[in-house]
């Protein structure tokens, strides 16, 4: 199918994202093409600012507009908890619950032998930095209930307990295989509160 030059342009952007198919993204090119200008043009700023004003928080590798992100500037905060996550959006879901005050430190992935991602490709290089100079008495393990998830989890408590670092895991009413960041509410609270030493 030969599309005008600019719809096709916007198709084969759509088909960048994850899970969108050449279907679907021209079903979404001609949605866009329907569209108020003015709607357009906010769309398409918000995805500019998205990664124009965002940037990874020095320290623990959150997605903030200022760095440091405001849980690591925010003094009120239990400065001995870290609690490691594979990404951003597992913080979100974990501030939504309000039950955990410590804080966070951001993987940005998982160990996967499988994708060839090992533990120089993650941000653990700066979480051993920050173990050593940093007050920090537990770090909670909280990547998902996955392989990967696991071996990861494994992998940060034998090379962070040596240093007399107590070393805890999310207890999981997850299901096996699933993500922190789709978890209920009910389902994180409990996980934080009956986490188990590893
Ligand atoms: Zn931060």
């Amino acid at each position: 199918m030969h599309y005008p030059e600019p719809i096709a342009k916007l198709i084969e952007s759509f088909m960048k994202l994850p899970g969108i198919g050449q279907k679907t993204a021209a079903r979404l090119a001609f949605f866009c093409l329907d569209m108020e200008e003015e709607e357009v043009v906010k769309f398409a700023n918000a995805l500019i600012s998205t990664k124009r004003d965002l940037q990874y928080c020095s320290i623990c590798g959150n997605i903030t507009e200022t760095d440091p992100c405001s849980i690591c500037a925010d003094a009120q905060r239990d400065r001995s908890t870290v609690l490691v996550v594979e990404n951003p959006r597992d913080i979100m879901a974990m501030e939504k619950i309000r039950d955990y005050h410590g804080l966070y430190h951001v993987l940005h992935g998982v160990l996967s032998p499988m994708e060839g991602t090992g533990p120089e490709d993650l941000n653990i290089p700066s979480l051993i930095k920050r173990l050593q100079s940093e007050d920090i008495n537990e770090v909670i393990i909280a990547t998902n209930a996955t392989a990967e998830g696991e071996a990861t989890a494994m992998y940060l408590s034998r090379l962070i307990k040596p240093a007399g670092i107590k070393v805890t895991r999310l207890a999981y009413g997850l299901a096996v295989g699933s993500d922190i960041e789709y978890a209920d509410e009910m389902t994180l609270f409990r996980a934080i509160d009956g986490r188990r030493e590893l």
